[in-house]
């Protein structure tokens, strides 16, 4: 991946990115989401929303030949996420739209339970 990259994210994963502490399923997932972490943060790139595989799935243990192994729970959190965050699901943001506007309606506040609601990492994050 280079800096000039559309990045694609699930909508979802502009959650997850900003509870990010280098933790993970393993080193080549942690290792690639530091790097993602730096570009979007240094480079404020344009974000395309997806609904299947991006650029935080293509190093997940759980990616079974680009499909998530908890399809049909990812795609709940992230039709949670796009709607209480007001975001189209197949829109392209740049970064700091979308961290703002997910920060703003979702993580300050105080509905990532709603949102998460069956995610293993929700007592992590909150
Ligand atoms: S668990 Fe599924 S949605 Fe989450 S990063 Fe892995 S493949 Fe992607
Ligand atoms: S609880 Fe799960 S889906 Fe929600 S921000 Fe944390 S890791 Fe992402």
């Amino acid at each position: 991946m280079n800096n000039k990259e559309i990045i694609s994210l699930r909508p979802h994963h502009c959650m997850c990115i900003q509870f990010f502490e280098g933790k993970g399923y393993n080193k080549e997932f942690v290792n690639n989401l530091s790097e993602l972490v730096r570009i979007l943060e240094e480079t404020d790139p344009v974000v395309q929303l997806t609904e299947g595989c991006d650029d935080i799935c293509r190093c997940c243990p759980e990616n079974i030949g680009g499909v998530c192994r908890t399809a049909e729970k990812v795609s709940g959190i992230d039709r949670r996420c796009t709607e209480t965050a007001g975001l189209e699901q197949d829109g392209q943001y740049r970064w700091s739209v979308l961290r703002d506007t997910v920060r703003e309606k979702i993580i300050s506040s105080g509905n990532p339970a709603q949102v998460c609601l069956d995610c293993c990492w929700l007592e992590i994050c909150i």
